[in-house]
């Protein structure tokens, strides 16, 4: 498997996205700015409602941000036109939605499901260059090629799902909570697919996961909270994140000492920065 095209790599700037509702505008995302390297794995993780499935879909240019900039490689998604989205989301980027059955023909076989997933980006003039068996046999499911799709297991139609993401040989692959309802054999069979898709085929791929086994896993998360990004972890560790405007979002068990309106003082020493509650130091004052 070699790679056709390097990955994209991905730019949110100040991006706002609003949901319209006959009781107001929903903000699901307030300002988020993110820096993806072309080639990068990394996952999107938070709370339910912390607005990752948004940032799948403005990914996926299934929505345009309300205001902000969104670059990937060289397309600024809220320029092109609807005709370049399509031709963006059928050679382009690929996404995997959270249930295998949603990716998936039951009754065809999974070669037949890969096929019809290079369709549409045959059909806009981008040759997949893989055929669907090779490829089935190249991430180490050519067993699972000639099988019928409703005869798999929960696992299998998940690995075969993303098998059909990558079919059209994205340069970005979004796969939205790969490891849901797996268990941990084939959580792992996942991880290590999406590792192998991204070393082998340098495509950028982001999974957005509640799952912290997905997470500790890669080289990079991002964490969303309240729709701005709230944390960095890189190998396990853990770092907030100042943003362009030069906020930063507390992590929660700070945020139980420091409660929005506290007072903070921040003060900048030689090798670096503190910051701390100023009702504690009254006497300073
Ligand atoms: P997550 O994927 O982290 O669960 P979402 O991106 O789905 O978060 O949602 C972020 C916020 O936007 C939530 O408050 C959610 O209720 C709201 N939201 C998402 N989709 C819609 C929609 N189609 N209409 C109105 N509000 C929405």
């Amino acid at each position: 498997m070699t790679a056709p095209s390097p990955g994209l790599d991905i730019h949110f700037e100040g991006v706002v996205h609003l949901y319209p509702s006959d009781e107001g505008d929903v903000v699901a995302l307030r300002g988020v700015d993110l820096d993806v390297e072309a080639g990068e794995e990394f996952a999107l993780l938070g709370p339910s409602g912390s607005g990752k499935s948004t940032v799948l879909a403005l990914l996926a240019g299934l929505h345009r941000p309300s205001a902000g900039r969104i670059r990937l490689g060289e397309y600024d998604l809220g320029r092109l036109s609807n005709r370049q989205l399509l031709r963006l989301r059928a050679a382009e980027v690929s996404l995997v939605l959270q249930d295998p059955a949603r990716n998936l023909l039951p009754y065809a076989t999974a070669a037949q499901n890969v096929e019809f997933s290079q369709r549409g980006a045959r059909a806009r003039g981008h040759r997949p260059p893989w055929g669907a068996v090779e490829l089935l046999e190249q991430l180490g499911m050519g067993q699972l090629a000639h099988r019928t799709v409703a005869t798999l297991s929960g696992g299998e139609q998940q690995r075969v799902a993303i098998a059909t993401g990558v079919a059209p040989a994205p340069r970005l692959l979004l796969v939205d909570e790969p490891t849901s309802q797996l268990d941990t054999q084939n959580r792992d069979q996942v991880i290590a697919l999406l590792r192998d898709i991204n070393q082998r085929l340098g495509a950028t791929v982001v999974s957005v996961t509640h799952d912290p086994a997905v997470g500790a896993a890669m080289p990079r998360t991002v964490t969303i909270r309240d729709g701005r990004i709230g944390a960095e972890g890189r190998r396990g560790q853990e770092f907030a994140v100042v943003g362009k405007d030069g906020s930063v979002q507390l992590p929660p068990d700070v945020l139980d000492l420091m409660p929005p309106g506290t007072l903070v003082r921040v003060r900048r020493h030689a090798t670096g920065v503190d910051l701390s509650n100023s009702e504690l130091e009254t006497d300073d004052l």
